[in-house]
This record gives structure tokens, sequence and C-alpha cells, in this order.
């Protein structure tokens, strides 16, 4: 994640992908693999805005996203809107990266339409 792209593992022999990571694939049984870079698209699967501080870093309210992403895992990251728009399910977003001193968190940015 710190080069700034979502990746996914994807099974060489059957094409599904795993995720999470892991050393075999569920579908076919084999161990082959390569990592796919996703489109970074997916639609809103669910969501919460956390309104109780737990760290200074993440001041509140913000909202944590479930998305589905176009390549069919559930990604869990943050949603970033300045413009205030608020989530809802359905909603097309697509992932970006923010530098947290050195760390590259996942992020999600609305689509406009
Ligand atoms: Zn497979």
């Amino acid at each position: 994640m710190n080069e700034g792209r979502l990746t996914f593992q994807k099974c060489a022999s059957c094409g599904t992908i795993r995720y999470p990571v892991g050393p075999l694939c569920p579908n076919c049984h084999k161990f082959e693999t390569e990592w796919v870079t996703s489109s970074g698209r997916g639609t809103v699967f669910s969501f919460t805005v956390v309104r109780h501080q737990t760290h200074p870093a993440f001041p509140v309210p913000y909202t944590i996203l479930v998305v589905e992403m176009d390549e069919g895992p559930r990604v869990v990251a943050r949603l970033e809107a300045p413009d205030g728009t608020p989530a809802r399910i359905g909603m097309a977003v697509r992932v970006d990266f923010e530098d947290a001193g050195g760390q590259m968190l996942p992020v999600f940015r609305t689509l406009s339409a």
C-alpha cells in the first residue's frame, strides 16, 4: 500500500481473487498466485459514522465505509469527502491514499456522477 495503489492476490490458475491474502486458493486449491492492481473503484456496501474520539490523529466525526470493490472484495477505509457529502449505500467511490507519517493509508473519495 505504500506505493499508493491497491492490489489483490489472484489465483494464477482459476482467477479467483483471494482476499484476505492466503497461501491456497479457496476455489481450486492451487498455490499459484499473482498480484493485480485494483481499478480502485467500488460502491458503498455499508458504513458507520464514528462520533467517539479514540486518538487525536482522528478527529470526529468521520465515516468508515465498507466498500465492495469492482473486483469483488469488500475493503474497509475512511470516507474523505471535503465537500461534506454524506455516505449512502450504493454510492460510487474510488480509493486514494494519504500519507500518515510515512505510512500510506487508504481512504475513499466520492465519484462525481
Ligand atoms: Zn484458483
